[in-house]
Formats: C-alpha cells, structure tokens, sequence
C-alpha cells in the first residue's frame, strides 16, 4: 500500500471528530511529506506543518482537485515551485467524503509510478534482448544449412566438380535446393564428360590409320623390296591418308553443325529429286551385293537449306542400309508429305539394332557393333553428322529397328509442296 493509503486508513475513525485536526497531528505516522485532510467539497480540516506557503491559487487549485475527485494534480507552490499532489478520497465512519492529499516535487510522489516505469522499462528492455538474442539463434540455426551449401559449393568449384551437395537439410525446402543444385552440378558436368569422351574418341580414331601408315613407311624402309611391294605399299599409304581426310573432314563438319554454322544462306530445292538422285547412287553400289533398291519417291516439294547437306544424310542412310543388309535383299526408300512435313523413310531387312543400342545410335563414335562396324569401314559419325544436318533443317530423324528383321530411319523435315501439287 503506498504512504498516502496507510496515512488515510489510518485517520480515517478521526474523521468525525470534532476534535480531528488536533487527533490527526497527533498521530505518529504522518508522513514525512507535506499532507493534507480535506473535506469533500474541498474545505481544509488539516495540514501538516511542513507544508510550503500557500498561495490563493494553490489553495483554489488544491480544493477543486480534491472537489472534482481528481486522483493526481500538478500544480505551483508560492515560490512558483511545481508540486505534484495525490489526492485519496475515503469516507468517514459516518459516511462523510473525505480527501487526504499528499504533495510533493513529482519525484517523490511519483516514486511507486516511477518505480513501476522503470520496471516495466527494464522488462521491455529484457524481453527485447531476448527476442533479439532469441531470433539471432533461430536465425543462425535456419541458416547453418545454407551456410553448409555454401562452403561445399565454394570446395566443388574449387577443388573437385565431380564432388555432390551432402547437406543435412531438415526442411524441404532446403532438401528441394540441395537436390536441384545437385542436379544443376550433373548438367554442367555432363558436357565436360562428353568433351573428354569425344576427345580420347578421336584421339583413338586417328591413332588407327596412323599405326598402319607408319607400319607400311617401316615396310618400305627395308632394303631389298621389289618394285610391285613398294607399289602396294604405297596404295596402302594413299588409303590410309585418304581415311584420315574423310575423319578430319567430318570432323570438322560435326564441329561447325555444333556451333549453328551449317547452313549460311538456306536455298530452296527440291527434295524428291535429291532423293532419287540418292537412290541412283545406292543402286550402283547395292548392285554387286545383289541388293535392291526399291524407291516410292514423290517430286516436287520443296525444302529450304542445304541440298549438298541433305543429300549427305540420304546417303549416309541408304549407304548403311546396304552396309548391313543380306545379299539379295531390297532395301526400301519411300517419300510422303503431309501436312508441310516431308518425311523420308529408308527401310532395310537386315541386322537390326538392339533396343539399348537404339538411344546412342546417333552419338559421335557410336557403333553398335565395334568389330563389324570397323570392318565395313565407317567411322560412327555419320549418323552423328546426320542428326546435326536434319536439325539444321528444322527437323528430325527417327529410328525403329527390330533385332534380325531390320531397321527404317526416317527423316522428318519442313517442305512446302510446289504449284504443280497444290493446284
Ligand atoms: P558408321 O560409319 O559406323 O556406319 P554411323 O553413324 O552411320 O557410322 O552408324 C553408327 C552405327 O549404327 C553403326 O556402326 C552401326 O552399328 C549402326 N547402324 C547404322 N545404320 C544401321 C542399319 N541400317 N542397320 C543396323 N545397324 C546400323
């Protein structure tokens, strides 16, 4: 209970006294600070002697107060000094309305306000350190995961790309990030290894008629060789050599169908006639193998880009047609067009390819079968060089094959049909 409390239970049985200002002096516990006992509508009954010189206007201000039942009031002492005044109502035994009103400078009367302010001020100030400190650890610990990402992505960059993300990650989100970063380090690194297999690829490519081509200079360096071995020697040389062009040739051609540069200016031609063209090309060489060529071929439709190109791929497909095809089969060409797509289909009733086989028959240096494939002589990269080119033309190249029943490639381009067809 603060002072002005007690004080006023105190004197309270006094009140109807008609002694009471004599009975309230005498009291022993009136508080060390300047009091006064008045009556309901303000009159004074008592004042305790410490009480500073009064002016009218304290005198007026301190009666309203105590009439209006205000609980605390500020007002000026003679010597224009600021007091703070507590007014407590009580009422007598007999139930007169009495006011006990403690005064002071706002300090000292306000010590238990002040006193609850500064708690409360140091609560605040606790409870804010504590939110503070409070979030900073739960944010360090959400962030502990990614700070983790960080430093091991910064170590893969640095040290070892072919290193993953191992990343505790306790939300899924986090779990989500760690996965799709991880994925991200798979796609990036997919071309370095594609790189590195092209590169011992061809290294390995051109170490083959290297060997034979320094065989057969060795050959020739021993003395004594009849003129007709020099002669062989040399053929074999000169095929070496030229198996080396065709290497570089196409290499050279994968390289610029890679980087977009295939066709400069694209030109209209027509596509039947580049295929039957094909066709009679094939022919010649499926003739001493005794194998047909049966073409269903339709003029007159005409594609845009590179016939040279095109025509490349048509033969590079009716070429491996025969290559892996029986004596005395037919190997089938068929053109059709619908719908502003021209497609071309070359069928073969030979080996075949295996279903595992199927997805990489058109990466560089891909051959099926290795030790057959490097006898009928081809590199692997012309189906390679083939995809690129139909690419080039807006299209694409399909495969179905059926192991021992044979294959069909076809090649699906953009053409539009002549005068002569849409009338
Ligand atoms: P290559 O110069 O070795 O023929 P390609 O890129 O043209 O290279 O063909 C790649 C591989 O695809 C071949 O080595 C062969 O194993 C397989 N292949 C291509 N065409 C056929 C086909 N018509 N029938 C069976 N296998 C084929």
């Amino acid at each position: 209970m603060s002072r002005v409390a007690i004080f006023a239970a105190e004197i309270k049985p006094l009140l109807d006294r008609m002694d009471a200002a004599e009975e309230i002096a005498d009291q022993p516990n009136v508080p060390a600070t300047p009091v006064t006992v008045r009556r309901g509508d303000g009159s004074l009954i008592y004042e305790s002697p410490d009480v500073p010189h009064l002016t009218n206007e304290w005198e007026r201000a301190a009666a309203q107060g105590a009439a209006n039942h205000l609980t605390f009031q500020t007002v000026r002492d003679a010597t224009r000094q600021e007091q703070r005044l507590v007014n407590r109502f009580i009422t007598s035994p007999k139930g007169y309305p009495y006011v006990v009103q403690l005064m002071g400078p706002p300090v000292s009367i306000d010590e238990n306000t002040r006193q609850l302010a500064a708690s409360q001020a140091l609560g605040i100030l606790l409870i804010l350190a504590l939110a503070t400190y409070g979030s900073a650890l739960t944010a360090r610990q959400a962030l502990a995961p990614i700070d983790e990402i960080i430093r091991r992505g910064r170590e893969i960059h640095g040290h070892d790309p072919g290193q993953r993300l191992e990343v505790e990650a306790d939300t899924i989100e986090l779990e989500q990030l760690v996965a799709s970063m991880n994925a991200m380090l798979d796609r990036l690194e997919e071309p370095v290894h594609t790189a590195h297999r092209f590169a011992a690829n061809v290294s390995h490519e051109l170490q083959t008629p290297l060997a034979a081509m320094r065989f057969a200079i060795e050959a020739a360096q021993r003395s004594n060789r009849p003129a007709e071995k020099c002669q062989q020697i040399a053929d074999d040389l000169l095929s070496e050599v030229d198996r080396l062009s065709t290497l570089v040739r196409d290499l050279r051609l994968l390289a610029i169908a890679g980087a977009g540069q295939l066709i400069g200016q694209p030109e209209p031609f027509d596509l039947g006639e580049v295929v039957q063209q094909c066709c009679e090309i094939a022919r010649a060489v499926a003739d001493s193998d005794n194998i047909a060529i049966d073409e269903q071929v339709l003029g007159g439709f005409i594609a845009s880009g590179s016939a040279l190109h095109l025509r490349r791929v048509i033969l590079n497909l009716t070429d491996n047609a025969v290559r892996y095809s029986p004596q005395g089969s037919t190997v089938r060409v068929r053109m059709e067009w619908r719908h502003g797509i021209a497609t071309i289909a070359v069928s073969d009733c030979g080996c075949g390819i295996r279903p595992e086989d199927r997805a990489r028959i058109f990466e560089p240096f891909f051959r099926a079968d290795r030790a057959r494939a490097r006898d009928t002589g081809g590199s692997g990269l012309g189906l390679a060089i083939a995809d690129q080119i139909v690419r080039a033309h807006h299209g694409r190249i399909t495969v179905e094959s059926e192991p021992n029943a044979g294959s069909t490639f076809t090649i699906h381009v953009p053409a539009v049909a002549a005068l002569a067809h849409s009338a």
